[in-house]
Formats: C-alpha cells, sequence, structure tokens
C-alpha cells in the first residue's frame, strides 16, 4: 500500500513517549543557538550599549579599533548580510540606523560598517552581525 503519511519512526508520533518525541522534534527544527544568541539570552555575558526589540548591541571582545562594537539582530535566521538584505530589509536598514547612533554616542559620528560574509572574508558567527569601527581609524587599513 502506497503510504504518504509519516510513518511509526517519525517525530511527533512517539505517543508511548511523548517527551522523547517533543525533544527529537526539537533537535530537529531548533538551530543551536549561536554565541550571540547565547549572549542575547544573557547566558554569555557582553558588554552591552544598546538594546532594541531587534537588535542587540555590545563591545567585540577582541577590538580591532578604538570603538569597536558589534550589532546583531535578536534573530539568528540569517547567517550574513546577503540573507539578511534579501529576507528583511527593514531590519538591515534599522541595523544601519542604530550602527549611526552608536557611532555619534561612542566617536565622531565617522565610522566603517563592516559585514563580514563567508569563512574566507573572515566571518567566524554566522549569525548575521555588523562590526562598527570608530574612533580615529587610518586610511589604508581596511583590509588585513
Ligand atoms: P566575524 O569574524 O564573524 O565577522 O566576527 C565575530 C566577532 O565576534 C569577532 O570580532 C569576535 O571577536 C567577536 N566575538 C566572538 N565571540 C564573542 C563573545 O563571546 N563576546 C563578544 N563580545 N564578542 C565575541
Amino acid at each position: 500500500m502506497e503510504c504518504w503519511g509519516v510513518g511509526s519512526d517519525d517525530v511527533g508520533t512517539d505517543s508511548a513517549h511523548p517527551q522523547r518525541a517533543r525533544s527529537r522534534l526539537e533537535s530537529m527544527s531548533t538551530p543551536e543557538p549561536s554565541i550571540f544568541s547565547r549572549i542575547i539570552s544573557r547566558e554569555i555575558p557582553a558588554d552591552i550599549v544598546a538594546e532594541t526589540n531587534e537588535l542587540i548591541a555590545f563591545r567585540d571582545v577582541s577590538p580591532k579599533a578604538p570603538v569597536h562594537l558589534l550589532v546583531v539582530p535578536k534573530t539568528q535566521a540569517y547567517s550574513n548580510v546577503v540573507e539578511l538584505a534579501a529576507g528583511d530589509p527593514g531590519l538591515l536598514a534599522k541595523m544601519v540606523a542604530l550602527a549611526n547612533e552608536l557611532a555619534i554616542e561612542h566617536a565622531s559620528g565617522d565610522f566603517r560598517l563592516v559585514f563580514n560574509t563567508g569563512s574566507e572574508a573572515g566571518q567566524s558567527v554566522f549569525h548575521v552581525h555588523a562590526h562598527v569601527l570608530a574612533g580615529g581609524l587610518d586610511e589604508g587599513t581596511l583590509a588585513g
């Protein structure tokens, strides 16, 4: 007989063990929280400088400029800025606006906004984030 439904081995059908079924479902549907999600949930401490419903900003643990902040969406649905621009351009615009506010608050207002995109470009955390670099940057230091 042709069967279109989920089989007895599928998630959610383990009626004798609902807890086991639930944890299997969660492990399939919920990604591991990124390091930034763990900062957002306060599991990991960070020097938080701004927070809105959708964004958080904190100091980079390994600063590369006199002012080095990270602006991070609370959702980890987008792993890089290309995905974010395609999926939620309004949220990307809010990141830029917050970066501008932070550069005014923490430096002269001039700033460099960096989105490392892909491991060969130096991305190490695949939860989209903007580096806000400010505080007297030299020309010619863009790539390193
Ligand atoms: P990426 O290399 O992905 O563009 O940037 C990730 C940034 O996150 C790095 O600059 C790194 O220093 C920073 N970072 C990684 N882990 C932590 C952390 O636990 N706390 C803070 N504040 N920054 C982190």
